[in-house]
């Protein structure tokens, strides 16, 4: 069955008021119910079923799904603040929607309004939750190197093949899968029941990570096909036309990433900032020392210009311009100043930044997954130099 023309899924340009109440809302959120229990939770890799819940009640899950579909209907600026906000009182939270997210951008996007329809409104309340299966085994950084298959069969396509690091992917309902057709790479919707086994599908391996826990540990998975049937019908446009839908994609994942990092930035300078207020050496607060004001100083110049970075890489995606280059700029600035923030912040704070008892180990712990996350930073400049190499060509 080939799927019926799409209708662009237009959101608007949000009223700057209702862009700062929403932050407001969640800023408020994250200092009442998610600072004070982040680090023990992190600690314990708990699973925060009550601060989801939470999120979920907020309408955290739809901030970008337009409202004819149940969603909230904001525009991609007010989506970064969200992300800012979340990770500034715990990145493992982004994870939960960041993913979620982008598989709904995908079917907003490029899917059909039949496709719309059907999936949108439980993923906007959050029912069913999205994951995007991209990676493989052997196929992070070079995707065009998928080996999972999906082979049409009548009305039905049978998936085999593993897919590996599914953020998402035991609690999913939705996954946005990449597998190998006979034209090419396709893009599909695969609909599932949460849980590890699922008719042909099975999530094995979780995975055990440095940082990015709590909410990850038991999400991060491989998952497996075997002969799995998938409906026609649950292809995303054209057959063999699907890496460049997902990479599209992938560039709203950039910009939510670096969000994510600028959070950690901001809670990492945050916390810097008052210890050197506050922490005497030598008769004054070190925040008097010039060597502590210049980490000071450039830990803030670094924030802020990954924070314009970010803005502006959403305001141009999110008014239909081509940003690759904008997304790669900001997800590169802004991961790899999540990363020195983090470092310069425990330093500052000497030997207690050391320890678990305060949570700036927990910054120096999970700033490196955006570092690798939605393609390495090595993979970035890659990615920034040959969008500039083809702007020359196209005088864009
Ligand atoms: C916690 C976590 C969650 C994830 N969640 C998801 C998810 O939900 N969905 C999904 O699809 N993927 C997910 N990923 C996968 C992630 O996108 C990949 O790990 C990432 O793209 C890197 O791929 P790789 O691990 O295979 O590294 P490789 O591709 O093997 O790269 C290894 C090293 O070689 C470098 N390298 C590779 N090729 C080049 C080149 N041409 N030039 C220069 N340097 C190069 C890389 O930069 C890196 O330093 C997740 C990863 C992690 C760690």
């Amino acid at each position: 069955m080939a799927p019926e023309v799409s209708r662009p899924t237009a959101t608007t340009s949000t009223d700057p008021d209702v862009r700062r109440d929403i932050v407001d809302t969640v800023r408020r959120f994250v200092a009442n119910e998610v600072a004070p229990v982040a680090t023990a939770l992190e600690h314990e890799d708990t699973y925060p079923a009550d601060i989801v819940a939470q999120m979920r009640g907020l309408g955290l899950f739809g901030v970008t799904i337009p409202e004819e579909y149940g969603g909230l209907g904001l525009d991609l600026l007010t989506y970064i603040g969200v992300i800012e906000e979340l990770a500034f009182g715990w990145m493992s939270l982004t994870g939960v929607v960041n993913t979620h997210t982008m598989a709904a951008t995908l079917i907003m996007t490029h899917g059909s309004d039949d496709q719309k329809r059907r999936w949108l409104p439980t993923m906007a309340t959050g029912t069913r939750r999205g994951a995007l299966s991209l990676s493989e085994p052997d196929a992070g950084s070079d995707t065009r190197n998928i080996s999972c298959t999906a082979v049409r069969d009548g009305d039905e396509y049978v998936v085999n093949g593993t897919k590996a690091w599914v953020t998402n992917g035991e609690r999913a309902g939705i996954v946005a899968l990449a597998a190998r057709t006979e034209e090419g790479i396709s893009a599909f919707i695969v609909e599932k029941e949460p849980g590890p086994h699922f008719e042909g599908i099975s999530t094995g391996k979780h995975v055990g990570k440095l940082g990015y826990r709590g909410v990850e540990t038991v999400e991060t998975v491989e998952m497996s096909y075997t002969d799995h049937r998938l409906p026609a019908a649950n292809l995303i446009g054209e057959a063999g036309r699907g890496l460049p839908l997902i990479l599209g994609v992938l560039e709203v994942g950039r910009i939510n990433i670096a969000a994510r990092a600028v959070g950690v930035a901001r809670a990492a300078f945050e916390a810097a900032l008052a210890y050197a207020r506050q922490r005497e050496t030598f008769g004054r607060p070190i925040g008097e020392h010039q060597a502590i004001q210049l980490k000071l100083a450039d830990m803030a110049t670094h924030l802020e210009a990954a924070r314009l970075l970010t803005r502006n890489a959403a305001e141009r995606k999110a008014a239909g311009l081509r940003c690759d280059v904008e997304a790669g700029m900001a997800k590169l600035f802004a991961s790899e100043t999540a990363l020195e923030l983090a470092t310069e912040s425990m330093r500052i704070h000497g030997g207690i930044g050391y320890t678990v008892d305060l949570p700036v180990e927990r910054y120096y712990r999970d700033a490196p997954l955006m570092v690798i996350g939605e393609g390495t930073n090595e993979i970035q400049r890659l990615v920034i130099a040959r969008g500039l190499l083809a702007r020359g060509r196209d005088t864009d």
